[in-house]
């Protein structure tokens, strides 16, 4: 899709910090975390919402939810996960994709290039 900001991140005409990469699927940083580690899972093809996109698509995001879900768990320490899906007026990217939120007990103030840093090593 021309001007769809989540296409241009999986051809890579825009940078992310990518942290997870298949055939189907990227999961990269999100710019603005509401936590440390906040990450997005996307569809490399263009699916707008929960309506749009296929039952294969939407079964491999949730296998790699849960593996996303552990990795951030055992490098960052988090307390939980929550995953999010927004649908409608409250989406602002009209590209599908899943938001996993890490939850932390007590505060913590990594920066994207820190937790970049410890979830790739
Ligand atoms: P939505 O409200 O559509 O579910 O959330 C969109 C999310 O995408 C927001 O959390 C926002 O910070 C993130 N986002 C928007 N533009 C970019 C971008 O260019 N790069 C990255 N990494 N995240 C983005
Ligand atoms: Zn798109």
């Amino acid at each position: 899709m021309n001007n769809c900001i989540f296409c241009k991140i999986a051809n890579g005409s825009i940078p992310s910090k990518i942290i997870y990469e298949d055939e189907i699927v990227l999961a990269f940083l999100d710019i603005n975390p509401e936590t440390p580690g906040h990450t997005l899972i996307i569809p490399k093809q263009h699916f707008q919402d929960i309506d749009d996109i296929d039952e294969k698509t939407y079964l491999h995001i949730f296998n790699v939810s849960k593996n996303l879900k552990k990795t951030l768990i055992d490098k960052l320490h988090c307390d939980g996960i929550t995953l999010i899906q927004n649908n409608g007026e409250c989406q602002d990217v009209k590209h599908y994709h899943l938001h996993l939120r890490p939850y932390y007990k007590s505060s913590n103030t990594m920066s994207i290039e820190q937790v970049y840093d410890k979830i790739m090593h």
